[in-house]
């Protein structure tokens, strides 16, 4: 049967679907493209990791690595293999969901050998001890003729043997204690930066989601906070890596000064940190930064190695009200927003993210 315009209603279907499928095509063809083009104009092997990465990038799945990706692009520079690993290693979701997993299996088995282990323990010594009074008895027995005789034999052998297993129990329940010991130790050591001590983004991942919805529920003020050493580059390139690892852990020691309670710090990777402060509004967070940054800004940090001065090392921040903002992610990312403009405005500096209406 014929629709309007002379087309059937099937025919028209089609026609949509065809039309959909090539706007499809079309749109695969330019994120193809995109990927290539930066593989190849970046010099960048075509790794798995490497396609991963552009592909996450250019289709939308992580607008913070595209945004680095961008702003890198913008100040005209070069996008090595090095910078890539490391825009990955901050921008990448931690994925640490099976490890966590994995670690909660162990901790549950742990639990469960150490349980059975005792109550194995504890039913035996209560058999021992049972067979202790049987053998004192049958050794009492007077009269003793041969089978009592090796009843009490038999009956001796067996406490010994459950003796034996008795303390194998026991040693069992040490190992338990001693394992649960190494996953609490792993657990804490998986959480921590080994560089400057601070709790790493993954742990602070987690804090985050705890301090918000404690501060949901109680009604307080959150605020979160990233901050970057100003042309640090620079600072490795003078004075050498481990020079600039010393200046991070400075750094470090720095913002640790603030935390507290209710005002975490941890480091998101690099030469960049990242602090919530709850029970705090935006203003007093960026005063509370302002004064540290000042602090940085007024010290005469010198090379302990060679007693050359550093320079002047300085940091930029980007403060964001939390709950001017849909989700953690989101006040994040706008954190990170306001990081850049501090930047773009000639570093040492914080800015104040502004949500928009
Ligand atoms: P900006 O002011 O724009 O932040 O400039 P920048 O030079 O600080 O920023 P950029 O991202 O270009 O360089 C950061 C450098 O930090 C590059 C990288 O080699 C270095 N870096 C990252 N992690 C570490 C680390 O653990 N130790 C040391 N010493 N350097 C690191
Ligand atoms: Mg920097
Ligand atoms: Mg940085």
């Amino acid at each position: 049967m014929l629709g309007w315009f002379g087309l059937g209603r099937n025919d028209h279907g089609r026609e949509e679907r065809r039309s959909r499928e090539n706007l499809a095509r079309q749109a695969r063809a330019r994120l193809l493209k995109k990927i290539g083009a930066f593989l190849l104009d970046h010099d960048l092997e075509v790794t798995q990791a490497n396609l991963a990465t552009a592909h996450s990038a250019f289709a939308g799945l992580n607008p913070g690595l595209e945004r680095r990706i961008r702003r890198q692009l913008e100040c005209g520079e070069r996008i090595s293999q090095s910078w890539l690993d490391r825009a990955i290693a901050v921008e990448m979701p931690v994925a640490d969901d099976a490890v966590d997993q994995l670690a909660q299996q162990l901790e549950a088995g742990i639990s469960h050998f150490s349980r059975s282990t005792r109550s194995a323990r504890d039913a035996n010594s209560d058999y021992g001890n049972a067979l202790a009074e049987h053998v004192d008895a049958l050794d009492a027995t007077p009269d003793t003729n041969d089978v009592i005789a090796s009843l009490a034999d038999y009956a001796r052998a067996m406490l010994e043997r459950s003796r034996k297993a008795e303390e194998e129990l026991r040693m069992a329940e040490d190992e338990a204690a001693s394992l649960r010991r190494n996953l609490d130790r792993a657990r804490r050591d998986a959480e921590v930066d080994f560089l400057t001590g601070l709790p790493n983004r993954r742990a602070f991942e987690a804090l985050l989601e705890k301090e918000y919805r404690e501060a949901q529920a109680t009604v307080e003020q959150l605020c979160v906070a990233f901050c970057d050493i100003d042309l640090f580059k620079q600072v490795n390139d003078t004075h050498g890596h481990d020079a600039g690892d010393r200046v991070i852990c400075v750094v470090a020691d720095l913002l640790r000064a603030i935390s507290g309670e209710k005002c975490h710090i941890a480091r998101h990777g690099g030469e960049e940190f990242v602090l919530l402060m709850r029970g705090c509004g935006p203003k007093e967070a960026l005063t509370r930064l302002d004064t540290e940054r000042e602090a940085l800004a007024s010290r005469k940090l010198v090379n302990r190695r060679t007693k050359e001065p550093f320079g002047l090392i300085t940091f930029s921040g980007g403060v964001a009200d939390v709950f001017a903002y849909p989700d953690t992610r989101s006040a994040l990312a706008a954190a990170d927003e306001a990081l850049y403009e501090a930047k773009q405005s000639g570093r040492d500096r914080i800015v104040l993210a502004r949500p928009s209406a």
